[in-house]
């Protein structure tokens, strides 16, 4: 970026109460999440991955899709998306006036069959099926490549296995899509080949990035990012979720983090860091266990410290 030039807006998508809670084995009150997803709209988050309309007997922490949207408070520049898997969920999707629909198809076969027990070819046509749903309420669809940067079933994902599940949501209509490191496998490298290629191949698709921090290196796949131009990425409050594949491990990069990183880069983002970083905390309390965040245990970076507080000689 020039020294020049405006540092872009970046947009923030809170997927916590989605990505996060799904992690979660005990089902978390329909009024926490609401209790969420209000918190943070507060503090000038504006784009959500609220829930799921997948099967309630497939992922029961999202039963309550219906009544979360119904409860959230709707503000005018928030968007509200609900992830689909097929034509009955966008059905219900709309129902519920999601302002996005989300879908989603891994680069790996093992692992579509394995996440979504269907092929990728059957993932596909389900999508091909329920955009013209979506079209007819006029509401926009981002299509979601699961694995996009690494398979814990296959290992290394072809790039041109993610452009042709792209390729595919193209031919869908769909213009906007997100790179899901499922498993916490990207590294910069890998963002670095994959972004350049659906740059080249499809100038007209817009790219938000979705990052798990598996491996500790979350946040530096984001500054990769940031220099390819991408202007979104998806985290979670407090760096809630996990990782089905490695048990303890962290989950979505921590919202708060994230910001923090932004706003010190000179990114604008509309969000209140304090803010958010006071919700992390209390959703820190009622779960009842620490999150992997770190703004919110630290502070500021210019926080004044008190000297009498310092303890000597400690090495
Ligand atoms: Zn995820």
């Amino acid at each position: 970026m020039n020294a020049q030039t405006q540092a872009p807006h970046i947009i923030v998508t809170e997927v916590g109460t989605r990505d996060g809670f799904q992690a979660e084995p005990d089902f978390i009150p329909t009024e926490r999440k609401v209790e969420v997803i209000n918190g943070l709209i507060d503090a000038g988050v504006q784009s959500f991955e609220t829930t799921s309309f997948v099967s309630p007997r497939a992922v029961p922490q999202m039963a309550d899709a219906m009544q979360v949207m119904a409860q959230v408070r709707r503000k005018p520049g928030v968007r509200l998306t609900g992830l689909v898997p097929n034509a009955r969920g966008a059905e219900r999707a709309a129902a519920a006036r999601v302002d996005m629909m989300a879908c989603f198809v891994s680069a790996s076969e093992t692992h579509c069959q394995a996440n979504l027990n269907k092929s990728k070819a059957d993932a596909l046509a389900d999508v091909h099926e329920f955009t013209p749903i979506a079209r007819q309420f006029n509401i926009p669809v981002r299509g979601a490549v699961a694995t996009a940067f690494g398979c814990p079933f296959e290992g290394e994902v072809a790039t041109q296995s993610v452009l042709d599940v792209i390729a595919s949501y193209h031919a869908a209509g769909i213009r906007h899509v997100s790179l899901g490191d499922t498993t916490g496998m990207a590294t910069p490298p890998v963002v670095r080949r994959t972004v350049k290629a659906i740059q080249q191949q499809f100038p007209d698709v817009l790219i938000a990035l979705h990052f798990h921090n598996t491996r500790g290196i979350g946040l530096a796949n984001v500054m990769a990012g940031l220099d390819l131009g991408v202007v979104e990425y998806e985290s979670s409050i407090g760096g809630l979720g996990g990782c089905p594949f490695a048990p303890g491990a962290t989950g979505n990069i921590c919202t708060e983090d994230l910001v923090y990183l932004l706003h010190e880069s000179g990114f604008h983002t509309g969000i209140d860091l304090e803010a958010v970083a006071a919700v992390a905390r209390s959703v820190q309390d009622w779960m009842g266990k620490p999150l992997p965040g770190q703004y919110m245990k630290s502070g500021p970076r210019l926080k004044q410290s008190d000297l009498s507080s310092v303890r000597r000689a400690v090495g």
